[in-house]
Protein backbone atom coordinates (compact mmCIF):
# COMPACT_ATOMS: atom_id res chain seq x y z
CA UNK A 1 0.00 0.00 0.00
CA UNK A 2 1.18 3.22 -1.18
CA UNK A 3 1.25 4.80 2.83
CA UNK A 4 3.71 1.95 3.84
CA UNK A 5 6.06 2.40 1.18
CA UNK A 6 6.44 6.07 2.06
CA UNK A 7 6.81 5.16 5.22
CA UNK A 8 9.48 2.90 4.37
CA UNK A 9 11.39 5.44 2.17
CA UNK A 10 15.20 4.77 2.45
CA UNK A 11 17.15 6.63 4.87
CA UNK A 12 18.50 10.21 3.63
CA UNK A 13 21.06 10.53 1.17
CA UNK A 14 24.09 12.95 1.81
CA UNK A 15 24.49 16.35 0.15
CA UNK A 16 25.53 15.26 -3.02
CA UNK A 17 26.54 18.06 -4.25
CA UNK A 18 28.79 19.53 -1.09
CA UNK A 19 32.16 19.31 -3.29
CA UNK A 20 30.79 22.08 -5.44
CA UNK A 21 30.03 24.50 -2.46
CA UNK A 22 33.59 24.68 -1.30
CA UNK A 23 34.65 27.51 -3.65
CA UNK A 24 38.67 26.95 -4.91
CA UNK A 25 39.09 30.62 -5.04
CA UNK A 26 38.66 30.65 -1.09
CA UNK A 27 41.17 29.04 -0.28
CA UNK A 28 43.93 30.94 1.53
CA UNK A 29 46.30 32.18 -0.68
CA UNK A 30 49.71 33.28 1.43
CA UNK A 31 49.92 36.10 -1.86
CA UNK A 32 47.29 38.12 -1.08
CA UNK A 33 47.39 41.08 0.55
CA UNK A 34 45.60 41.31 4.20
CA UNK A 35 43.65 44.97 3.34
CA UNK A 36 42.21 43.05 0.17
CA UNK A 37 40.98 40.35 2.68
CA UNK A 38 39.21 43.28 5.44
CA UNK A 39 37.95 44.85 2.45
CA UNK A 40 36.10 41.28 1.31
CA UNK A 41 34.91 40.83 5.05
CA UNK A 42 33.64 44.84 5.18
CA UNK A 43 31.98 44.05 1.88
CA UNK A 44 30.20 40.56 2.86
CA UNK A 45 29.16 41.90 6.56
CA UNK A 46 27.54 44.55 4.47
CA UNK A 47 25.86 42.74 1.93
CA UNK A 48 22.28 41.82 3.09
CA UNK A 49 21.09 39.16 4.85
CA UNK A 50 17.70 37.93 3.23
CA UNK A 51 14.92 37.83 4.86
CA UNK A 52 12.03 35.28 5.75
CA UNK A 53 9.96 37.55 3.12
CA UNK A 54 12.21 36.56 0.35
CA UNK A 55 11.55 32.73 0.91
CA UNK A 56 9.38 31.24 -1.77
CA UNK A 57 5.84 29.57 -0.46
CA UNK A 58 3.58 27.98 -2.21
CA UNK A 59 -0.03 26.85 -1.98
CA UNK A 60 -1.11 23.26 -1.43
CA UNK A 61 -4.73 22.05 -2.06
CA UNK A 62 -5.28 19.51 0.39
CA UNK A 63 -6.87 15.97 -0.93
CA UNK A 64 -9.11 15.21 2.15
CA UNK A 65 -8.66 19.08 3.95
CA UNK A 66 -8.57 19.58 8.32
CA UNK A 67 -11.57 19.71 9.63
CA UNK A 68 -11.71 22.25 12.70
CA UNK A 69 -13.34 21.30 15.92
CA UNK A 70 -16.18 23.62 14.96
CA UNK A 71 -16.79 21.36 12.21
CA UNK A 72 -15.40 23.53 9.32
CA UNK A 73 -13.37 22.27 6.99
CA UNK A 74 -10.27 23.90 5.37
CA UNK A 75 -8.36 22.11 2.33
CA UNK A 76 -5.93 24.89 1.41
CA UNK A 77 -2.68 25.12 3.00
CA UNK A 78 0.36 27.63 2.44
CA UNK A 79 3.89 25.75 2.81
CA UNK A 80 7.52 27.54 2.19
CA UNK A 81 11.07 26.44 1.54
CA UNK A 82 13.32 24.98 3.96
CA UNK A 83 16.38 27.13 4.83
CA UNK A 84 19.49 26.06 6.51
CA UNK A 85 18.07 26.14 9.29
CA UNK A 86 15.05 23.97 9.03
CA UNK A 87 17.77 21.82 7.82
CA UNK A 88 19.92 21.82 11.47
CA UNK A 89 16.80 20.73 12.87
CA UNK A 90 15.90 18.25 10.89
CA UNK A 91 19.10 16.84 10.82
CA UNK A 92 19.18 15.95 14.75
CA UNK A 93 15.69 13.67 13.83
CA UNK A 94 16.20 10.10 12.83
CA UNK A 95 14.07 9.57 9.89
CA UNK A 96 15.17 6.21 10.04
CA UNK A 97 13.95 5.69 13.64
CA UNK A 98 10.28 6.83 13.42
CA UNK A 99 9.93 8.45 9.87
CA UNK A 100 6.07 9.72 10.55
CA UNK A 101 7.87 11.60 13.47
CA UNK A 102 10.48 13.61 11.04
CA UNK A 103 7.23 14.43 8.28
CA UNK A 104 5.73 15.81 11.67
CA UNK A 105 8.88 17.74 12.25
CA UNK A 106 9.15 18.59 8.86
CA UNK A 107 5.74 20.04 8.25
CA UNK A 108 5.66 22.04 11.74
CA UNK A 109 8.64 23.52 10.05
CA UNK A 110 7.66 23.93 6.53
CA UNK A 111 3.64 24.38 6.79
CA UNK A 112 2.86 28.27 7.60
CA UNK A 113 -0.71 28.18 7.18
CA UNK A 114 -3.54 25.83 7.06
CA UNK A 115 -6.63 27.68 6.61
CA UNK A 116 -6.45 31.00 8.87
CA UNK A 117 -3.58 29.59 11.31
CA UNK A 118 -0.21 27.95 11.61
CA UNK A 119 -1.25 24.62 12.49
CA UNK A 120 0.12 23.20 15.59
CA UNK A 121 1.59 19.99 15.47
CA UNK A 122 -1.56 18.14 16.87
CA UNK A 123 -3.08 19.73 14.76
CA UNK A 124 -0.97 18.01 11.63
CA UNK A 125 -1.16 14.79 13.34
CA UNK A 126 -4.48 14.94 13.21
CA UNK A 127 -4.55 15.42 8.94
CA UNK A 128 -4.73 12.16 6.93
CA UNK A 129 -1.35 10.34 5.98
CA UNK A 130 -2.76 11.45 2.14
CA UNK A 131 -2.77 15.33 3.23
CA UNK A 132 0.71 15.13 4.92
CA UNK A 133 2.00 13.48 1.60
CA UNK A 134 0.62 16.62 0.05
CA UNK A 135 2.48 18.89 2.16
CA UNK A 136 5.69 17.33 2.12
CA UNK A 137 5.45 17.88 -1.76
CA UNK A 138 4.31 20.93 -1.78
CA UNK A 139 7.49 21.69 0.30
CA UNK A 140 9.49 19.83 -1.90
CA UNK A 141 8.24 22.26 -4.68
CA UNK A 142 8.96 25.04 -2.91
CA UNK A 143 12.20 24.14 -1.46
CA UNK A 144 14.12 22.50 -5.01
CA UNK A 145 11.40 22.76 -7.78
CA UNK A 146 8.40 21.15 -9.65
CA UNK A 147 11.00 18.41 -11.12
CA UNK A 148 12.58 15.51 -9.46
CA UNK A 149 15.35 14.37 -11.83
CA UNK A 150 16.04 10.70 -10.99
CA UNK A 151 18.98 8.60 -12.16
CA UNK A 152 18.05 5.33 -14.03
CA UNK A 153 19.87 2.21 -15.26
CA UNK A 154 17.80 0.47 -18.08
CA UNK A 155 18.05 -3.06 -17.79
CA UNK A 156 16.89 -3.30 -21.40
CA UNK A 157 19.38 -1.23 -23.14
CA UNK A 158 21.44 -0.96 -20.18
CA UNK A 159 21.91 2.82 -20.69
CA UNK A 160 22.13 5.42 -17.95
CA UNK A 161 19.67 8.44 -18.09
CA UNK A 162 18.48 10.94 -16.02
CA UNK A 163 14.50 10.73 -16.07
CA UNK A 164 12.32 13.96 -14.85
CA UNK A 165 9.83 13.51 -12.73
CA UNK A 166 7.29 16.29 -12.51
CA UNK A 167 5.60 16.77 -9.10
CA UNK A 168 2.64 18.42 -10.13
CA UNK A 169 2.06 16.25 -13.55
CA UNK A 170 3.41 13.05 -12.89
CA UNK A 171 1.95 12.46 -10.08
CA UNK A 172 -1.62 11.68 -9.21
CA UNK A 173 -3.49 12.51 -6.73
CA UNK A 174 -6.51 10.65 -5.48
CA UNK A 175 -9.09 13.00 -3.55
CA UNK A 176 -11.90 12.30 -1.01
CA UNK A 177 -15.26 12.52 -3.06
CA UNK A 178 -16.90 13.47 0.08
CA UNK A 179 -14.09 15.55 2.38
CA UNK A 180 -16.42 15.54 4.94
CA UNK A 181 -16.78 12.17 5.65
CA UNK A 182 -14.24 10.52 7.70
CA UNK A 183 -16.31 6.72 8.99
CA UNK A 184 -16.83 4.24 5.53
CA UNK A 185 -19.11 1.42 6.13
CA UNK A 186 -17.37 -2.35 5.12
CA UNK A 187 -19.11 -5.58 4.35
CA UNK A 188 -18.04 -8.54 5.97
CA UNK A 189 -18.55 -11.59 5.82
CA UNK A 190 -21.08 -11.97 8.80
CA UNK A 191 -22.11 -8.18 9.36
CA UNK A 192 -20.55 -4.30 9.13
CA UNK A 193 -17.65 -2.42 10.09
CA UNK A 194 -17.25 1.26 10.12
CA UNK A 195 -13.45 2.07 9.44
CA UNK A 196 -11.67 5.61 9.33
CA UNK A 197 -8.98 6.86 7.57
CA UNK A 198 -5.12 6.93 8.84
CA UNK A 199 -3.79 9.87 9.85
CA UNK A 200 -0.42 11.42 11.45
CA UNK A 201 -1.09 9.89 14.94
CA UNK A 202 -1.94 6.54 13.59
CA UNK A 203 1.39 6.48 11.45
CA UNK A 204 3.69 7.85 14.13
CA UNK A 205 2.51 4.82 16.09
CA UNK A 206 3.12 2.28 13.77
CA UNK A 207 6.89 4.60 13.35
CA UNK A 208 9.22 2.00 13.90
CA UNK A 209 6.54 -1.07 14.37
CA UNK A 210 6.35 -1.37 10.55
CA UNK A 211 10.24 -2.76 10.80
CA UNK A 212 10.38 -4.94 13.42
CA UNK A 213 6.58 -6.58 13.19
CA UNK A 214 5.60 -9.37 10.77
CA UNK A 215 2.38 -8.47 8.29
CA UNK A 216 0.03 -10.14 10.37
CA UNK A 217 1.18 -8.02 13.23
CA UNK A 218 1.05 -5.00 11.34
CA UNK A 219 -2.46 -5.68 10.25
CA UNK A 220 -3.68 -5.80 13.28
CA UNK A 221 -1.99 -2.60 14.10
CA UNK A 222 -3.46 -0.72 11.59
CA UNK A 223 -7.01 -2.80 12.34
CA UNK A 224 -6.71 -1.72 15.95
CA UNK A 225 -6.39 2.25 14.76
CA UNK A 226 -8.39 2.16 11.71
CA UNK A 227 -11.49 -0.06 12.15
CA UNK A 228 -13.79 1.88 14.07
CA UNK A 229 -17.16 -0.16 14.75
CA UNK A 230 -17.49 -3.89 14.24
CA UNK A 231 -21.79 -4.79 14.35
CA UNK A 232 -22.38 -1.22 16.21
CA UNK A 233 -19.96 -1.95 18.75
CA UNK A 234 -17.14 0.13 18.96
CA UNK A 235 -14.05 -1.45 19.15
CA UNK A 236 -11.24 1.39 18.46
CA UNK A 237 -8.09 0.34 19.74
CA UNK A 238 -9.49 -3.31 20.80
CA UNK A 239 -6.70 -5.74 20.02
CA UNK A 240 -8.45 -8.77 20.72
CA UNK A 241 -11.67 -7.46 18.29
CA UNK A 242 -9.79 -7.37 15.47
CA UNK A 243 -7.70 -10.79 16.08
CA UNK A 244 -10.94 -12.49 16.63
CA UNK A 245 -11.76 -11.74 13.11
CA UNK A 246 -11.81 -14.19 10.76
CA UNK A 247 -8.95 -13.59 8.26
CA UNK A 248 -10.88 -13.36 5.19
CA UNK A 249 -12.62 -10.37 7.05
CA UNK A 250 -9.01 -8.98 7.86
CA UNK A 251 -7.82 -8.68 4.22
CA UNK A 252 -11.28 -7.16 3.35
CA UNK A 253 -10.97 -4.38 6.18
CA UNK A 254 -7.06 -3.97 4.94
CA UNK A 255 -8.27 -3.32 1.14
CA UNK A 256 -10.67 -0.96 2.44
CA UNK A 257 -8.54 0.76 4.12
CA UNK A 258 -5.74 1.49 1.72
CA UNK A 259 -8.64 1.78 -1.47
CA UNK A 260 -10.07 4.70 0.75
CA UNK A 261 -7.44 6.86 1.98
CA UNK A 262 -6.87 9.90 -0.43
CA UNK A 263 -3.76 11.28 -1.29
CA UNK A 264 -0.80 11.92 -3.55
CA UNK A 265 -0.51 7.78 -5.18
CA UNK A 266 3.34 8.40 -4.76
CA UNK A 267 4.55 4.37 -5.19
CA UNK A 268 2.44 4.62 -8.63
CA UNK A 269 4.77 6.69 -10.95
CA UNK A 270 6.20 5.32 -14.37
CA UNK A 271 9.15 6.47 -16.40
CA UNK A 272 10.43 5.75 -19.27
CA UNK A 273 14.19 5.18 -20.23
CA UNK A 274 15.83 8.19 -22.58
CA UNK A 275 17.39 5.79 -24.98
CA UNK A 276 14.97 2.66 -25.12
CA UNK A 277 11.57 3.86 -23.67
CA UNK A 278 11.02 0.85 -21.71
CA UNK A 279 9.06 1.60 -18.72
CA UNK A 280 10.15 1.71 -14.66
CA UNK A 281 7.72 1.55 -11.87
CA UNK A 282 9.65 4.10 -8.95
CA UNK A 283 8.21 5.27 -5.48
CA UNK A 284 8.62 8.48 -4.44
CA UNK A 285 9.79 9.29 -0.73
CA UNK A 286 11.93 11.58 1.18
CA UNK A 287 15.27 9.82 0.31
CA UNK A 288 14.53 11.09 -3.56
CA UNK A 289 12.39 14.42 -2.50
CA UNK A 290 15.04 16.00 -0.47
CA UNK A 291 18.44 15.58 -0.49
CA UNK A 292 19.12 16.41 3.18
ZN1 LIG B 1 16.63 1.69 -21.99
Amino acid sequence: MVQQEFLNTPPMMGPPTIETRIDPNMVADPSSSVPAVQAAIATASKSEIPTIEDQESTTVELPAGWIAPNGRLYQEAVVRELTGYDEEKLSRIDPNKNVAHYVTELLSLGVEMLGDQKPSKEILRDLVVGDRDALVLGIRRATYGNDVVLKLTCTECGEDSEVTVSVTDDIKVKPLEDPLQRLFPVKLKHGEAQITLMNGWMQENFGDAFVKKTKAEMDTRILQKCVVEINGIKVLENDDAVKRLSSADRATLIDAITEHQPGPQLGEIEVPCATCGAEYPISLGLGNLFRF
